[in-house]
């Protein structure tokens, strides 16, 4: 009988016996152990051959599987030292969009970070006398500066601000809030419960739609340390409504003795309406209003990193600054490196709409949107065929993070719809631009997966990725 050629023994079933032993896979594989050391590449080594061996032991694994296994073996160590934190790109439309890591830097935030971090700096040093410095310091003269504040300090985000404000100026004491503004934020941030978490003993005024000011003055008794005004920024109420502005509730507060703190949530800090865009309330205004502390968050329409902004005072930022829980919630140097280079760019509001990828985003003209889209049409419509077709349409960005609400951004893009009308094979699209190298991130409405374009600065970096999803979807 002749010998079964080649190709039928590379093709025949592989045992158990005819995996290498440990130490031989790991010679094969000498230019990998020098590069990462012996730890990680015996490590993913074993889990290698004990993934065949079980293949083997199920029948499932032939000789041929098991030619390269230095190749396989290179991909397993590579594949765990690749980040889980990924770029992707934010083609939902929604453009601070808290699960995609809500503002990106500036690209002189990045600077910034990239020239520090690597470095020791004058973090808590002061240069100029030689000794112990504070933090803030960095800080507090710009966004005084820029929101007309006495003082400032920062934390790691608005959730701090506002948990280490209520239990700076109303630990042990009652603090009031409106009905109307008893918000949750998401993730489990609901005001009452950060009451609670601070200390403080929440006292409700008003209704769900309406409060008026006699309501916070009848709620005023010895025991009150502060009232509470939360911007509303994921919801709007319409209609049978009434609030009581800061400017009205400033007099009532001090009239008692009393500190007004303002949630604003995202807080820009220039005129929107001046760009086109709905306008937001400024922490420079709530202060003109009265408030004694005003917090707002540092990723959201500032365009910074996640902190927690703190403007107001000299008395109740003092307070708050000495307050013991600050230590626990000081910002980083990281992030503090890249605010502090963001609020630069707040000195020259003419460069902003430029400098500030947000703001840029979010001034994106609508025509330069539906060029690019017209543009992308036919190379995306040529990596889905033939099961998907593509059309250029008109969409509505969203802000975001809780901004604006209810306002949309006039938008353009693409949507992909399956030509089999199944949700299934649309969420295969879906599936397979998420595992591209630089997972592209869409929505799915009405059977339709829609790209918006409006935050795709850089088109290459979708288009270089087209061969490799047409590769997937086939
Ligand atoms: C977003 C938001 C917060 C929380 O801010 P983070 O910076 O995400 O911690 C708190 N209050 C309001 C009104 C918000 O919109």
């Amino acid at each position: 009988m002749a010998a079964p050629d080649e190709s039928v023994v590379h093709g025949s079933k592989a045992s158990p016996k005819d995996l290498p032993a440990l130490d031989r896979l790991l010679r094969e594989a000498a230019p990998l152990v020098a590069e990462h050391g012996h730890t990680l590449v015996a490590k993913e080594a074993r889990a290698l051959l004990d993934a065949l061996r079980t293949q083997a032991l199920a029948g499932a694994l032939t000789r041929s599987d098991l030619d390269g296994l230095p190749a396989a073996l290179a991909a397993r160590v590579q594949a765990r030292m690749q980040p889980a934190m990924r770029a992707v790109l934010n083609l939902t439309g929604t453009v601070i969009h808290t699960n995609l890591g809500r503002s990106l830097l500036a690209d002189a935030a990045l600077q910034q970070v990239l020239a520090l971090m690597g470095s020791p700096n004058n973090l808590e040093f002061d240069l100029a006398a030689g000794g112990r410095g504070d933090r803030d310091e960095l800080i507090e003269g710009l966004l005084c500066e820029l929101t007309g504040a006495e003082a400032a300090t920062v934390v790691n985000n608005n959730a701090a601000a506002v948990l280490l404000g209520i239990a700076a100026l109303a630990r042990g004491k009652e603090a009031i809030v409106s009905r109307g503004e008893l918000v949750e934020i998401g993730g489990a941030f609901r005001m009452p419960d950060v009451m609670s978490a601070a200390g403080a003993t929440l006292v409700e005024v008003g209704t769900t739609n309406r409060t008026h000011p006699r309501d916070y003055e009848q709620a005023i008794t010895p025991r009150t340390g502060l009232i509470v005004k939360v911007h509303t920024s994921n919801y709007q109420v319409q209609g049978f409504t009434a609030a009581v502005d800061e400017a009205t509730l400033a007099p009532i507060a001090h009239a008692a003795g009393l500190p007004l703190m303002t949630d604003l949530g995202s807080g820009a800090l220039v005129d929107l309406a001046a760009y086109g865009l709905p306008a937001e309330p400024l922490p420079q205004g709530m202060l003109a209003a009265g408030c004694d502390v005003v917090t707002f968050s540092g990723d959201k329409l500032l365009g910074g990193p996640q902190a927690g902004l703190i403007v107001g005072s000299r008395a109740a930022v003092g307070r708050i600054r000495k307050y013991p829980m600050k230590r626990a919630l000081r910002l980083s140097k990281l992030p503090l490196a890249a605010l502090e280079a963001t609020l630069r760019l707040y000195l020259r509001p003419e460069r902003l709409a430029r400098d500030l990828p947000t703001l840029r985003l979010l001034t994106r003209p609508q025509d330069q949107i539906a060029a690019l889209a017209q543009r992308l049409l036919p190379e995306i419509a040529a990596a889905v065929a033939p099961r998907f077709t593509v059309e250029a349409l008109a969409l509505q960005s969203q802000i975001g993070s809780g901004s604006l609400p209810v306002e949309r951004l006039p938008s353009a893009g693409l949507a992909i719809t399956a030509v089999d009308g199944r949700g299934r094979t649309l969420e295969a699209l879906a599936t397979a631009l998420r595992g591209l190298p630089r997972p592209v991130i869409g929505r799915v409405q009405d059977n339709r997966l829609l790209l918006d374009l409006r935050c795709l600065e850089e088109p290459a970096l979708l288009t270089s990725q087209l061969t490799v999803l047409k590769e997937a979807l086939s």
